[in-house]
């Protein structure tokens, strides 16, 4: 005879709802505008530690390979003139011109910047506007999460989100790179999220997740047949995929088009403005992003626009 085996419930059943419960209880006593001011405070230091990891892990992700490469060639990797720690925490942040280490003061999201006038306080070298940019829209992400869905887990869950978004978006207009490390985290993460259908049901989450990989394959594999050109990288894949895992299925023709729009107006503009070269590809992350992000706050009104 099978024995059978007596199964306890999941812990995981409802991952946000004690997140939520936890947050209504405490945050959402608050007056509205002082939720809305520690929503913002909160993005803009989420913001800071997001430049720090749009700078360093490429660097990381370089090194970790070059070490491979130097263990299986016996060739020791050349020096690159970096600590040997070198981590999203280690070393302080530095001036990239005279080296100059950040002190707490200069190291404080957007006020600094403005403080400072964008410059190193001992070299003044203009710091990148790119800086306090992040920052800023890292805030009205958490702004507007707030705003749609409340003081609860889904809102924080919905930053993280964007937050994510964010820090692949400029890797990967600095490096033509989304790393796996990133992507993949953030696919798992949509699954789980949906457990309790936060943004999607978990049936739709699962199939967004497949949907947005192979939707994106198959127009690769298009691209290679007709063109001869590799017209995306496994990097977008990947990313459609996650966003599929977090908004379900029925958001990607959504996401797609709104990236596919943005990214041939975007394109067109830098070929005429002279900024790029009509066959230079463009990184498609920060697009898929913006439809991620887009569709994530606003539902999917495209569907009712089309459908009349
Ligand atoms: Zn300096």
């Amino acid at each position: 005879m099978r024995a059978t085996l007596s199964v306890p419930d999941s812990p995981f059943n409802n991952p946000l709802s004690q997140i939520t419960a936890n947050l209504s209880a405490v945050f959402g006593t608050l007056p509205t505008g002082l939720q809305m001011a520690f929503a913002v405070m909160f993005g803009l230091v989420v913001g800071s530690f997001l430049n720090v990891v749009v700078h360093r892990l490429p660097i990381m992700l370089e090194r970790a390979w070059r070490a491979e490469v130097s263990e299986t060639t016996g060739q020791p990797p050349a020096d690159d003139g970096l600590p040997g720690r070198y981590n999203l925490w280690l070393p302080r942040s530095a001036c990239p011109r005279c080296g100059h280490t950040l002190k707490a003061w200069e190291n404080i999201p957007l006020l600094s910047y403005l403080v400072l006038r964008g410059r190193c306080s001992q070299c003044h070298t203009r710091v990148s506007l790119r800086y306090p940019a992040i920052e800023l829209v890292s805030a009205a992400c958490a702004a507007g999460a707030l705003v749609t869905f409340g003081a609860t887990g889904a809102a924080l869950a919905a930053f993280g989100l964007c937050a994510a978004l964010l820090a692949m978006s400029a890797i990967d207009i600095d490096t033509h790179l989304l790393p796996d490390s990133m992507t993949l985290p953030l696919l798992w993460a949509g699954l789980i999220i949906n457990f309790d259908g936060t943004f999607a049901t978990l049936h739709d989450s699962v199939l967004g997740a497949i949907a947005g990989y192979l939707a994106l394959w198959c127009v690769h594999w298009l691209f290679k047949l007709v063109r001869g050109i590799e017209g995306m990288g496994y990097g977008d894949f990947k990313l459609l995929a996650a966003l599929g895992a977090w908004l379900g299925w029925a958001a990607l023709p959504q996401i797609v088009l709104i990236s596919a729009v943005a990214g041939a107006v975007v394109g067109l503009l830098a070929t005429w403005r002279g900024r790029m070269r009509f066959e230079e590809p463009l990184p498609f992350g920060p697009f898929l992003a913006a439809g991620g992000a887009a569709t994530l706050f606003l539902g999917t009104p495209l569907y009712q626009i089309l459908g009349g």
